[in-house]
């Protein structure tokens, strides 16, 4: 799962009812990418982390995981 797709489902309330498997995919992607972690838990308060986190997606260090 590519950062991209983890926060497209994310933000889109998919997560909600997605099958386990791909929750599970989404809850290993938080584990392995820490922007995405970051993204997650502030997810109230966006501005200041969207900040970094654009880069992040937009950058090569968009991780597939
Ligand atoms: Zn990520």
């Amino acid at each position: 799962m590519k950062c991209k797709e983890y926060v497209f489902k994310l933000t889109s309330g998919q997560l909600d009812d997605a099958p386990v498997e791909e929750r599970l995919q989404a809850k290993f992607h938080r584990l392995a990418c820490k922007y995405c972690r970051a993204f997650t838990r502030n997810d109230a308060k966006l501005d200041a982390v969207l900040e970094g986190f654009r880069e992040h997606v937009v950058k090569k260090t968009d991780q597939d995981v």
